[in-house]
């Protein structure tokens, strides 16, 4: 009798809350989602009897574990790590490591919750998992990276394989880290399979793997923007971060003749209102990948602006490219970016937009990319990464760009098939809503499990 009421966004929400108290950003997460589906699971009886929303938002299992390593000094340390192994209805679990000292059971569950969307939509057989610790490396030496990875790696290798869980990286997590990690996988496993991604190229990595995610949203924002006859070139860009996510984006951006005017880290933002060029951006690279400096120091460098404390949301442009982290982009910030002429934004980072300004984006009708379409370009060429492994094969550059090009092109349609209301395009229900079809349908053809 009660599955004949239509499910409501609130009494959902409130149970949701009630089962994962003090856990703000994973509720985010999933009333984002909920808020799209609803609708949909509430046309589908079936959906709702096998209470498929419920089960989605109950990560399959939490694996929490002590890392314990010694700093240079000879201390003993100790962090926290834990992989949420959320869905893996569709395949492996996939998704990042993320090391920040802000990382928390809530952030890696939002993370791997949106994961699974994500990587439904790459139309490759993905599930969605997330992990990562507590543990800051900024400051720390080479030495003590490496005993983190391994001491992380000691426990966290029981849990995966190439047709169990494959992490790869996230913020904190780059070539130098999953170097570290991979090595004492391969050792503690005793097997080099394809069980990590991001791999350096000498060793199982992909090529293009590095520049996928960057790339991966600069494809997607062309194809928002080719759909009402449009592109990049002469646009005015503001990326946020200058890590992974932010040079590959800006990188593209070049290259396609757009103008970007600003890079982000957590102590502030440049301004350069000429515009980076690839020499300039060469130098963010080595400050970045190299030195671990600070983006200040760009200024210092091409007499550019630096504006500590802010995010660069003030500065006037035509498209926006939020790549740094969760929640840099609030209702005045997105007030901000429309007023000044904005009219798309592209999320690279996960989740870089709060509630309030994706429902301010969605409202004003500009091209809004949520970040499980518009940075699953980077998961995409994991998984081809892992397919690479399997077949003991290494493709080209041009090969695997072009793959990434075309996965790019078939979310912006998928999102497109769901989304479209008129002639508007809402790409947050579209993503949303054709991720999770693809799941949930799966999980019905198993039954109860
Ligand atoms: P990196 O660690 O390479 O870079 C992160 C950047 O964001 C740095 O500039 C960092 O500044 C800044 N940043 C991190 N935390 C904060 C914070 N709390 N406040 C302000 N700035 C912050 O990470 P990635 O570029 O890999 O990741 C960026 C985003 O993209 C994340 O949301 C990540 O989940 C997402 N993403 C990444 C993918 C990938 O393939 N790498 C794939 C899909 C999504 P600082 O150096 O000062 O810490």
């Amino acid at each position: 009798m009660e599955l004949t009421h239509p499910l409501t966004l609130d009494d959902f929400m409130s149970g949701l809350v009630k089962r994962n108290e003090g856990q703000p950003e994973f509720h985010q997460a999933v009333k984002e989602v909920a808020e799209t589906v609803i609708p949909y699971i509430n046309k589908r009886p079936e959906l709702r009897e096998a209470q498929i929303l419920e089960r989605l938002t109950e990560p399959d299992r939490v694996i929490s574990f002590r890392v314990s390593w010694q700093d240079d000094e000879g201390h003993v340390r100790v962090n926290r790590g834990c992989r949420v192994q959320f869905n893996n209805s569709i395949g492996p679990y996939k998704g990042g490591l993320r090391f920040h000292p802000t990382v928390s059971e809530s952030v890696i569950k939002f993370l791997g919750f949106e994961q699974i969307f994500k990587n439904a939509l790459t139309t490759l057989p993905m599930g969605g998992g997330k992990g990562g610790a507590n543990f800051n490396p900024k400051g720390k030496s080479d030495r003590e990276i490496m005993r983190f990875c391994q001491a992380f790696m000691t426990e966290l290798h029981r849990y995966i394989g190439p047709n169990t869980d494959v992490p790869a990286g996230d913020i904190g997590v780059g070539a130098r880290e999953i170097s570290y990690l991979f090595g004492m996988y391969k050792r503690l496993s005793n097997e080099f399979t394809g069980a990590i991604t991001g791999k350096g190229i000498e060793f199982g990595g992909s090529r293009i793997r590095t520049e996928a995610t960057g790339y991966g949203s600069v494809y997607f924002m062309q194809n928002m923007l080719a759909a009402r006859r449009d592109a990049v070139e002469g646009k005015t860009c503001v990326v946020s971060g200058s890590g992974n996510v932010a040079q590959y984006t800006t990188e593209k951006l070049i290259e396609l003749g757009g103008k970007v005017v600003t890079l982000s880290d957590s102590s502030g933002f440049i301004h350069d209102p000429e515009g980076l060029t690839h020499e300039k951006l060469s130098f963010v690279k080595e400050l970045k990948n190299g030195k671990r400096g600070r983006i200040s120091d760009y200024a210092e460098e091409f007499r550019a602006t630096f504006v500590e404390g802010e995010r660069p949301w003030t500065v006037p442009c035509d498209l926006a490219f939020p790549s740094a982290t969760q929640n840099e982009i609030g209702s005045r910030d997105a007030t901000t970016l429309i007023e000044n002429g904005a009219f798309g934004v592209c999320e690279g980072a996960n989740m870089p937009s709060d509630l309030d300004a994706i429902e301010i984006f969605r409202n004003s009708r500009i091209l809004f990319a949520p970040g499980k379409a518009a940075n699953a370009g980077g998961v995409a060429v994991s998984g081809l990464e892992q397919s690479q492994n399997a077949m003991r094969l290494s493709w080209s550059p041009d090969e695997v760009d072009s793959r990434l090009k075309s996965i790019m092109a078939e979310i912006h349609d998928q999102c497109v098939e769901h989304g479209r209301s008129g002639d508007y395009v809402d790409y947050v229900k579209g993503a949303n809503l054709a991720g999770f079809i693809k799941v949930a349908n799966a999980m019905l053809a198993y039954g109860v499990t």
